[in-house]
């Protein structure tokens, strides 16, 4: 047996995982802003909890679940999680806070795993970062998440599309299945055997139908549908996106994969992504709390795909840099020694520096610092050392000179800042 990683999993070293944390690091300053506080939960959970909220038909429940059962004496199945909003509901109805202190704005964020076919963009396990607001039936609070997510996407200067849709309610999407259900045994022949199931399963997954995105076009659209008060509560999103210049399309065909959703339903698209190119996703669940035995309290949330996202900045240019700004390369063993001095007054200035080993020659040494793509090299022997001073070499100039280390750090610092 090889020791290799399995199928849709991944390593991530360096600049791919630094853009992971990126993503991460952006959404979490902007999340602090909207007040949304962290939640973390578990992996592993019972398979029941997914069942039960994002519905058995669903694709994730039906075929992508990792499961197993555990050596307990229930023998209880559990499954590693494949979404974040089901153990957050969990969470908080298992808290009280739907009886105690139910409006609460939520992130949460790490892997999830799903066993679907591994491709570009889609893995079997994969990061998510996700919010879940609770209490807020209230167009506003939709309204403000939409304009969360396009603060995030222009931070991290991403080309994007957002496109948004409403679904309706208990109340007015029973008729837009039952639509659905009539135009898809109209429309069978050309439908795949996939769709053929969603037609009695899952009616609104037929608008997914990836066949031939021509079939959907006669299909009926979930706006056409709307009772007034979900027609309304549309109408005010679309409005508050309009005054806070958020760019949106409205997309009657976009439905959502799990089953909970009601009302408004969105998706944000990057540009260049090919085929996944799906970053963020999410949309109101108004029942979901009172489905997992708590009260009728709304909700409303989305998961930012991390992965994706990352693929996404690749995709538009917008790297991180990983570089340290400096390499410290000492010649001698005193000279060493006053190296790690000299670095750590260097990252007292804020700079990122990295210590070269003391080990190899000047010239390997200078290659290995322009290869991990230090701006500058700071030089110290036994000469330097005796006279307080380094000589501070710009790598992409080839010059160099001899300065104090406080002048050092001004330089290097300066470069930085062009
Ligand atoms: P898709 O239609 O691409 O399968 P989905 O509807 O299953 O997406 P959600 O469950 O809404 O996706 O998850 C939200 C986001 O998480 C997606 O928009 C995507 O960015 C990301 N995501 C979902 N599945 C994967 C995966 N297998 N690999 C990487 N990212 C994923
Ligand atoms: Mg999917």
């Amino acid at each position: 047996m090889e020791l290799t990683r399995l199928r849709g999993f991944r390593d991530l070293i360096g600049a791919d995982a630094r853009a992971m944390s990126l993503v991460e690091e952006r959404a979490r300053a902007i999340f602090d802003r909207y007040s949304i506080k962290e939640i973390r939960i578990p992996v592993l959970e019972r398979t029941q909890l997914y069942s039960r909220s994002s519905g058995e038909t669903s694709d994730v429940v039906e075929k992508q679940m990792y499961t197993f059962t555990d050596r307990d004496e229930g023998e209880t199945a559990v499954a590693l999680r494949p979404e974040g909003t089901p153990g957050v509901v969990r969470a908080y109805v298992e808290a009280g806070l739907d009886r105690t202190d139910p409006e609460q704005r939520l992130f949460y964020s790490g892997p999830m795993f799903r066993r679907e076919r591994p491709q570009k963009g889609r893995y079997r396990q994969f990061y998510q970062f996700g919010v879940e607001i609770f209490g807020r039936p209230d167009a506003a609070s939709d309204a403000e998440l939409l304009i969360m997510i396009d603060e995030l996407c222009r931070d991290l200067k991403l080309p994007f599309t957002m496109e948004v849709n409403s679904i309706g309610d208990q109340k007015c999407r029973p008729a837009f299945r039952e639509a659905l259900v009539q135009w898809g045994r109209a429309h069978w022949d050309e439908l795949d055997d996939d769709c053929h199931n969603r037609i009695d399963r899952n009616p609104l997954r037929l608008l997914d139908c990836k066949k031939d995105a021509k079939v959907t076009e006669s299909a009926p659209k979930s706006l056409d549908y709307l009772c007034d008060e979900c027609r309304a509560h549309f109408d005010i999103v679309k409005e508050l996106l309009t005054a806070a210049n958020v760019q949106y399309i409205v997309n009657p065909r976009m439905v959502r994969g799990l089953d909970y959703y009601t009302r408004t339903a969105f998706e944000v698209m990057a540009s260049g992504l090919g085929a996944q190119s799906t970053i963020v996703a999410g949309g109101r669940y108004d029942g979901l709390v009172e489905t997992m035995g708590g009260t009728a309290i709304a909700g409303i949330g989305f998961a930012i795909g991390v992965d994706r996202m990352a693929l996404a900045l690749e995709a538009a240019g917008v790297t991180p840099t990983i570089a340290p700004d400096a390499a410290i390369i000492s010649m001698g063993p005193a000279a060493m020694r006053h190296a790690v001095i000299v670095a750590r007054d260097l990252r007292a200035a804020n700079l990122n520096v990295e210590m070269l080993s003391p080990e190899r020659k000047m010239k390997s040494l200078l290659a290995r610092a322009s290869k991990i793509g230090a701006r500058f090299a700071v030089i110290i022997g036994d000469d330097e050392l005796a006279r307080g001073v380094v000589q501070l070499r710009d790598l992409n100039e080839s010059t160099q000179r001899e300065v104090a280390v406080a002048e050092a750090a001004r330089a290097i610092a300066e470069a930085r800042e062009e």
